[in-house]
């Protein structure tokens, strides 16, 4: 016997418990998504669902940023996907393009070398403007000034599974800084110099490095090289203040003014995990593994109850936590204790 709708409260569908505002504590966060106008079919596709999977229930505020004014279509087809307030912003054009003490001689062999070796984004300038954006400048862009915590969000990114807590809270409550789904090895040639300039860095100042760091997550010879693992940052659930700190704002600025994200080509990834790693207490790292996602081809899927729980549409033995070369090992040997966390 079917139960009418009417005669069931709301609230009672599924074994979905609605998010109440009113009785419960909310962190000052934003979603965040960095795209261009060309990009909007995959945008859509990934608010939706994070939207249907997460966002419905929370209402937390979407903040859109692009180098370039987003349309008006662009517009009214993101705001209409959500109940929450949605910004679109303009990157400050000092923020993006590459600066002008970059030798650009120096950057083109850099980047002609990149290309020859058949680097992906070797020959693109833009995907450097992004790196260092998305390494230096998104959190003091006046849209997330307001905020604390984010979640970055690509287009064309996939949520698996529905979350039914607020991550950003959990954050908060637990005193974490960052929290990943994927973590891999960097493709070496892109950052030949970058391991030198952190043990440089490191150096100069000592003062920085936590004594709880997880330095054996990003070396396999206690700091001597980097092992190229980084947690993939196309997911990041963080905290802003931390970049906007003093160890990670002199830490920006020191790679900064070697102008290694134009002469190679560094990544927000090794670069935000390196500080994470190295500045923070390895237990303000987290891995959000009950959260399925997939970007490209790489997916992380949360395994047992967690995925039976959220509603997961991943297969389970398809993660890439399973990968030969997933970086998981390396954090999970920072806490034996971790299959019991
Ligand atoms: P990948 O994930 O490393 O392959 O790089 P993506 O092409 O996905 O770019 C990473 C993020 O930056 C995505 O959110 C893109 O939409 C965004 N992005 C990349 N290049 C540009 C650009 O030139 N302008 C803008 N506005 N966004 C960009
Ligand atoms: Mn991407």
């Amino acid at each position: 016997l079917a139960p009418s709708a009417e005669s069931k409260p709301s609230h009672s569908f599924g074994n979905i418990i609605p998010h109440d505002p009113s009785t419960s504590h909310r962190a000052n966060a934003t979603l965040l998504m960095l795209a261009r106008n060309s990009d909007l079919d995959g945008v859509i596709s990934s608010v939706e669902q994070l939207e249907a999977k997460f966002n419905r229930k929370f209402n937390y505020p979407w903040v859109f940023l692009n180098d370039e004014p987003f349309s008006y279509e662009f517009k009214r087809r993101v705001k209409v996907l959500t109940n929450g307030d949605v910004s679109f912003g303009l990157i400050p054009h000092e923020t993006w393009v590459q600066p002008p003490w970059i030798d650009e001689e120096r950057a083109r062999r850099g980047r002609n070398m990149l290309t020859q070796d058949g680097v992906i984004y070797g020959d693109s300038v833009s995907y450097r403007n992004m790196c260092r954006f998305n390494s230096g400048f998104f959190f003091r862009h006046e849209l997330l000034t307001p905020y604390k915590w984010y979640w970055r969000v690509e287009p064309d990114v996939r949520f698996y599974c529905d979350l039914e807590y607020d991550p950003f809270v959990f954050m908060e409550d637990h005193d974490k800084i960052y929290g990943f789904t994927i973590s891999m090895p960097e493709w070496e040639s892109t950052i030949i110099s970058l391991w030198s300039v952190v043990k440089e860095f490191i150096l100069d100042h000592p003062e920085y490095v936590s004594p709880n760091n997880s330095m054996s997550f990003i070396s396999d010879d206690a700091g001597d090289s980097y092992n190229m693992c980084h947690f993939w940052s196309n997911f990041e659930i963080a905290d802003m203040d931390f970049w906007r700190g003093e160890a990670y704002t002199k830490f920006f600025n020191y790679l900064e003014n070697t102008g290694g994200f134009y002469y190679e080509r560094w990544g927000d990834a090794p670069v935000h995990s390196i500080a994470a790693a190295l500045f923070t207490r390895k237990d303000q790292l987290h891995f959000f593994k009950d959260i399925g996602y997939k970007h490209a081809e790489f997916s992380h899927c949360p395994q047992g109850r967690q995925w039976r729980e959220g509603h997961c549409s991943c297969n389970p033995n398809d993660s890439f936590d399973f990968a030969e070369n997933s970086c998981l090992r390396h954090f999970m040997r920072l806490d034996d204790d971790w299959m019991f966390g």
